[in-house]
């Protein structure tokens, strides 16, 4: 089964808990989700690898670490384009891929209706998106990604519902899943229970 990880620190408490609040409009909601965004890049990111460097100090020679691997950071349309700032603020040198999925209206099956990714090789993917509900959408751009080239691959998402979760650590093994927040469960209509409500259309403000 796939790792995940929730994170446990009162500053994604407090931003998570204001995004979740319905009082918050469009213009704090993107500086809330760049700011927890970090803190979730942060966790994702915790074990790229690294390799020694030497460096000197004004004052002595010393042996430091840098990346070993670069970064492309693929946000999910269109959600999560909100989190991609919080990519390129903590590492500038990221690389960007699109992906937009949408619900076949007659299959009702997740397809890509956009694509745009960079060469996958030696770098990791951090496929971002806000919300994993059913996980339909999220393990059909996981297969997609895969199928572009990644082998190194983080899930990333603001709330996750315990069916997504259950559906990407089934489909999907070999991705963790790094989300500020495991909620309760999916309500008829497939939203997140107690949730935020459409993360895009707070984002957007096109409730
Ligand atoms: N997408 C959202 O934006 N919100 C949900 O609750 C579920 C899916």
């Amino acid at each position: 089964m796939g790792s995940f990880t929730v994170l446990d620190h009162p500053l994604a408490g407090d931003l998570l808990t204001r995004l979740r609040d319905e009082t918050t409009g469009p213009a704090d909601y993107r500086s809330l989700t760049r700011r927890l965004g970090r803190l979730l890049v942060i966790e994702a990111t915790r074990d790229l690898p690294t390799e020694a460097v030497m460096v000197n100090t004004p004052l002595e020679p010393f042996e430091g670490s840098r990346l070993a691997t670069g970064l492309v950071a693929i946000p999910v349309l269109r959600a999560g384009l909100g989190l991609l700032d919080a990519v390129v603020d903590l590492y500038p040198d990221a690389v960007v891929g699109y992906l937009g999925m949408e619900r076949d209206e007659e299959t009702h099956r997740p397809r890509d209706y956009y694509a745009k990714l960079p060469p996958m090789a030696g770098r990791r993917a951090l496929v971002v998106d806000p919300m994993l509900a059913t996980g339909g959408s999220g393990s059909a751009a996981l297969r997609y990604v895969k199928e572009a080239g990644a082998r190194d691959i983080v899930f990333m998402c603001v709330v996750a519902a315990p069916e997504g979760l259950a559906r990407i650590q089934e489909e999907h093994p070999d991705v963790p899943v790094v989300t500020a927040a495991l909620d309760r469960q999916l309500s008829e209509r497939a939203y997140i229970l107690p949730g935020l409500g459409d993360f895009g259309d707070r984002l957007y403000g096109t409730v």
